[in-house]
């Protein structure tokens, strides 16, 4: 088994997991566009790679955590991309890509000889420094047997199934479920501010209730009713996972009335604070239109 691992996509969730190879014992190059992330990476024992080409000229198995499936495709399959070394035999996928974007990579990969692992990951950037994240992954059952040690760093997998797609279809089902509990529970949380009701103490109810989620549980005490909104999970991203999954409904014929609901949302979102904006900011529009603040008044806020 090599010990020698590329990665491309040092962000947030890249570089805790690019650290967590690291501090396994691996031999990590890195790219990505941003110098300051390389030499974050560079302190802590990485190799600097100037392109994807690089990367796969030093190792064979690169990992990949990038924004888009266009960016993906193109750091693997573009010029100076990963196919253009020969060494290159395996590719994991990390981002989040979508059913097609997943399908469009492997078969790229596979007109150059190089195996395609779709392994997109759950658990945010928390989960990714503390190597807890909820890993799914479709391939071949010879490739995930090589790349389960590798992966097994980040958190637990499931091995979904033998055709990449498949899990990234999983993982943008999985969001667009995520993102719509965090918009109602923000709708609701507005409400009972201007009701005069305690949104801590509604939180405090709802997890013990039917009504709890991961935001009423995680997301909304550390990231809403603080006020931080650093959860650490961008709105451009979100909105692109939901826009992939409801490409997919679509094609397949299979109405999104809830998840298109919440798509609004955050579109709202993403043009009044930016694609860059926080996910658990969700709620600013939502209270810019009740003419309210959550928190204002009984003590909830940091
Ligand atoms: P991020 O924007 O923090 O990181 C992306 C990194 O890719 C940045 O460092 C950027 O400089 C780099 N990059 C951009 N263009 C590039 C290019 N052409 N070549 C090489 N590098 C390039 O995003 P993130 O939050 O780390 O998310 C990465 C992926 O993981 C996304 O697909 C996202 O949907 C998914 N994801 C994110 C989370 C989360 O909570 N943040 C959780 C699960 C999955």
């Amino acid at each position: 088994m090599t010990k020698k691992l590329g990665f491309i996509g040092i962000g947030r969730m890249g570089a805790p997991m690019a650290r967590r190879l690291i501090a396994a014992g691996y031999s990590v190059t890195v790219f990505d566009p941003s110098a300051d992330a390389i030499a974050e990476l560079v302190k802590a024992g990485a190799q600097a790679a100037s392109n994807p080409a690089e990367v796969s000229a030093a190792a064979e198995i690169v990992l990949l955590s990038l924004p888009t499936p266009e960016i993906v495709k193109d750091a693997a399959l573009g010029a100076n991309g990963l196919t253009t070394s020969a060494g290159l035999r395996i590719v994991i996928d990390l981002s989040t890509t979508g059913p097609r974007g997943a399908k469009v990579l492997a078969e790229g990969l596979a007109a150059h000889g190089v195996g395609a692992v779709d392994c997109p990951v759950s658990g945010g950037v928390a989960g990714a420094a503390s190597g807890k994240l909820s890993l799914m992954a479709a391939c071949a059952p010879e490739l995930f047997a090589e790349v389960e040690p590798i992966l097994l760093n980040f958190g637990k997998i499931t091995h979904v199934g033998n055709e990449p797609g498949q899990a990234q279809l999983i993982k943008v089902i999985n969001n667009l479920m995520s993102v719509t509990a965090l918009a109602i529970a923000s709708e609701g949380l507005v409400l009972a501010q201007k009701a005069g009701i305690d949104p801590a103490m509604l939180m405090q109810v709802v997890n013990t209730g039917s009504g709890r989620s991961n935001a009423s549980e995680d997301k909304i005490p550390k990231y809403v009713l603080t006020r931080s909104f650093d959860f650490g999970f961008a709105l451009g991203l979100s909105a692109k996972d939901v826009r992939l999954c409801l490409d997919e409904a679509e094609a397949l014929g299979v109405p999104m009335i809830v998840g298109s609901a919440a798509r609004q949302l955050l579109t709202v979102a993403k043009g009044q604070l930016g694609a860059d904006g926080d996910l658990t900011a969700l709620i600013k529009p939502i209270e810019g239109w009740a003419g309210v603040e959550v928190g204002d008044g009984f003590g909830s806020k940091a």
